[in-house]
């Protein structure tokens, strides 16, 4: 949706920048920022994105290694070797593969274990390198839309603010899923390059042919929300597949496809995949309002995988919905210590402590989940936390921030600083 302020503001700044190079296909491009302001905002936006999205897949951290070996190994033959590239395995079932500009390249545990051999997970990263280093995403991202994430678009989403509302709490934070909208044009464009480089980096590039032909296979089955939502952003068709087959004939295909390396890399996801079905059956029950069966099915995904926080997380929130608030922070606090790198488990153990009037642990908590992402709910209830323990200044300040994200919080928050303001 581009409003007209922002297409006004989009042609200052081609002026300014003008016209670029494709680094990739060498063709003359608009450009609306420079590859500087690209790297910064990719920079930015990369932890932001991932704290959104659950976070870093931590069970099996070999797995993290193995894909930024295959990552780097194909980035090092791009037509941009020289960006700053990183890739990560997020803790997210939902099968999907994204590029921030700058080469901050992510890809979900949920696609993984849909893949057969590491020529299949060269194909998705070569294709991802592509849209980082051939520019796609200064055209498909305005510079407003990679600014404005964060505060204000969690802000945006949220609606609940009550303890006991955790539960809903928790799929607004979790759900916010990013998803990369590419033209059908750079959707090829990254197909057919992404397909140079994985010969160039040794593997067959006949894995972007199975790919293609997996995903149409999958999309002409029964699609759950989490592949559809791949597929809106990477359409299947035959005639991609044709495309890919086109492609391999021009290039070697003598390449490796390392089957069993790959199938050794994903082995623990695989050996967990009734733990995760069981978890999404879990949080399919919570959409139906069936708190006992979530409840029970996610303690049953904690003993098929007892390393997983966020069967843990999910446990905080069903206890804190029945107002057991007591044993929901000892829930939180195993999901923080079983992966103290997700923003969420601070926020909600401090919510916990707050609730149970421990203001000192409460503080300290929320203080830290801002470290991870700054959200209007940490800034909201650290108001809370200060008002109680009699710092209106702080806490007004806090409110303040809150109040800028808007939403029904926003709203709250704003309340708040009236009463505040009556006081004084
Ligand atoms: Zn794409």
């Amino acid at each position: 949706m581009i409003s007209r302020a922002l297409t006004a503001a989009g042609l200052a700044v081609t002026l300014l920048s003008g016209c670029a190079v494709n680094p990739v296909t060498g063709k003359q491009e608009l450009s609306l920022i420079s590859q500087g302001q690209e790297v910064a905002l990719g920079e930015k936006q990369y932890p932001i994105t991932q704290q959104q999205q659950g976070g870093e897949y931590v069970v099996d951290k070999s797995l993290q290694d193995y894909v930024s070996r295959v990552g780097q190994k194909l980035a090092r033959v791009s037509d941009q070797p020289q960006l700053p590239y990183e890739f990560v395995v997020l803790n997210n079932g939902t099968p999907n593969a994204w590029a921030l500009p700058g080469g901050k390249i992510a890809v979900n545990r949920g696609l993984l274990t849909l893949l057969e051999d590491e020529a299949e997970l060269a194909a998705v990263l070569g294709h991802e390198i592509v849209h980082a280093a051939a520019r796609h995403s200064a055209a498909a991202m305005s510079q407003q839309q990679v600014l404005g994430a964060g505060l204000a678009v969690l802000g945006a989403a949220t609606q609940s603010t009550g303890y006991g509302d955790l539960v809903s709490l928790g799929g607004q934070l979790g759900g916010s899923a990013y998803i990369a909208r590419h033209g059908r044009g750079d959707e090829l464009e990254a197909d057919k390059y992404g397909m140079r480089y994985m010969a160039a980096a040794g593997y067959n590039p006949q894995g972007a042919v199975e790919l293609q032909r997996k995903f149409v296979k999958l999309s002409e089955g029964s699609q759950s929300g989490g592949l559809a939502a791949l597929f809106a952003s990477h359409p299947p068709s035959q005639a991609r597949v044709d495309a890919n087959i086109a492609h391999a004939k021009k290039l070697s295909s003598g390449g490796a496809t390392n089957r069993a390396a790959y199938q050794q890399a994903i082995a623990q996801l695989k050996r967990d995949a009734d733990a995760y079905a069981t978890y999404d059956k879990a949080l399919a029950a919570v959409k139906e309002k069936q708190y006992d069966r979530a409840l029970n099915l996610t303690r049953q995904a904690q003993r098929q995988q007892p390393r997983e926080a966020a069967f843990f997380q999910l446990e905080g929130d069903l206890l804190a919905q029945k107002e057991q608030y007591q044993a929901a922070h000892g829930a939180y606090d195993k999901a923080v210590q079983k992966n103290p790198g997700l923003f969420s488990h601070w926020l909600k153990r401090g919510l916990m402590s707050a609730q149970l009037n421990n203001y000192t642990d409460a503080e300290r908590d929320l203080t830290r989940s801002m470290r991870y992402l700054e959200t209007p709910h940490a800034h909201y209830f650290l108001g809370q936390v200060y008002e109680k323990q009699g710092n209106v200044q702080t806490a007004y300040g806090h409110y303040q921030t809150a109040a800028k994200a808007g939403g029904e919080i926003g709203t709250k928050a704003q309340a708040r600083m009236q009463a505040l303001g009556n006081k004084g």
